[in-house]
């Protein structure tokens, strides 16, 4: 497509003929035809905001699977979601028994949505049951347990994908495309944030459950989006923490934290994570031109701006296309498009970056 003659109706056009076409074909396809035989069922594995708020009414927009069953510490609350969701009891399990889900025909895919610092163990122990795995991001903690997981699943002959919702969202489809059709020609800088202000004691501000601060948990989509962006991933990084503002809070984990992504090419990313902020905006410029994304990592409401003019959309319901793109991968033996070692190259740059922090040193990739 000529760069000059873009236009809303044309982007919109683009959107739905080009970039999405690509990764979401195969499961918009499979969703708009009929429904196949038997739904999918997928077991929520941890029952805290995400599950609640998104996971599990998104599940009850997916075409290919449905909500079958859940894994929770609280046997009321388990109880509470197969009365809401209506699967039968029999389907709920704790977190001492749901190896059994090995024998539940009900059940194809576990979705872990625990504090990362569980994922290792939560991951390769789910995979003996034999069901195919959805794993929360970040992956996990450090890229050693990233290599567990993904042996694990590979023993157990079961896929094993990442929860990277925004893969699925058109604002970054069209990053995909730009990067593959040079739209706005060679890629000369990318920017972006992602923060939220962390004001008591939780989980993600310890090493053991967090793996680290903003960075794990929200830093991680700037790193991820740059990486679509670029089409590839970084050579080297550069990274500095500022100096705390609420250092007893934030004791174990940064505050904020910059850090610079060099790619190939020699286009280069500057990052900003926090706990102390709100961001949420990212930006890739090329030679003849720019895209913006503000909010660029929300759950609806991305907004995309081009050097060409807005360009506003509704976008899908990101975790419905995921999970049914991940049920179409297993119905027809596609591979997802967001494996583990796509977690594992992230966790590989976050590493980096906190390497890069501590030392204050460029580190190589
Ligand atoms: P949360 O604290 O609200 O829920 C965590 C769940 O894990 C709870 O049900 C809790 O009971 C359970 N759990 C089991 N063992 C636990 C333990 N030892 N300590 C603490 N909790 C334990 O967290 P959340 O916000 O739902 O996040 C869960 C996962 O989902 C994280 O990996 C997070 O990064 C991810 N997440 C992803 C998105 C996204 O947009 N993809 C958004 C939010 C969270």
């Amino acid at each position: 497509m000529n760069a000059r003659s873009l236009s809303r109706r044309s982007f919109l056009q683009n959107l739905s003929a080009g970039s999405l076409a690509l990764t979401l074909g195969r499961a918009r396809l499979a969703a708009q035809s009929a429904p196949p035989a038997r739904k999918l069922g997928v077991a929520l594995f941890g029952l805290g905001n995400y599950s609640t708020g998104e996971l599990g009414p998104a599940l009850r927009e997916t075409r290919l699977c449905r909500l079958a069953g859940v894994v929770s510490g609280s046997a009321e609350k388990a109880k509470r979601w197969a009365r809401e969701y209506g699967f039968p009891e029999r389907n709920c399990y704790h977190y001492e028994n749901f190896d059994r889900i090995a024998d539940n025909p009900d059940i194809d895919i576990l979705y872990i949505v625990t504090p990362p610092g569980l994922h290792c163990e939560n991951v390769v122990r789910a995979a003996k049951t034999g069901k195919h795995i959805i794993c929360e991001k970040p992956m996990a903690v450090t890229v050693a347990e990233c290599d567990q997981m993904i042996a694990a699943c590979r023993d157990a002959g079961v896929q094993l994908a990442i929860g990277y919702r925004m893969h699925y969202d058109p604002s970054h489809r069209e990053l995909v495309r730009l990067q593959r059709e040079k739209d706005f020609g060679e890629l000369t800088g990318l920017s972006g944030g992602h923060g939220f202000r962390v004001r008591s004691r939780i989980w993600r501000l310890t090493q053991k459950l967090g793996g680290g601060g903003p960075l794990m948990d929200v830093g991680i989509y700037v790193v991820n989006a740059a990486c679509l962006a670029a089409g590839a991933a970084p050579l080297a990084v550069t990274a500095r923490e500022e100096p705390k503002t609420n250092p007893e809070l934030f004791a174990e984990v940064e505050e904020t934290l910059h850090w610079t992504m060099e790619f190939p090419g020699g286009a280069s990313c500057a990052g900003v994570t926090s706990y102390a902020r709100n961001l949420n905006a990212f930006r890739a410029e090329g030679a003849q031109g720019w895209i913006e994304l503000q909010p660029a990592f929300s759950y609806r409401g991305v907004r995309v701006t081009t050097s060409r003019g807005p360009f506003d959309f509704v976008g899908p319901n990101q975790q419905a296309l995921q999970m049914d793109d991940f049920a179409d991968c297993i119905l027809t033996g596609r591979r997802t498009p967001v494996p583990g070692e796509l977690g594992r190259r992230d966790m590989q740059i976050i590493r980096a970056i906190y390497e890069a922090a501590r030392t204050g040193k460029r580190v190589e990739l």
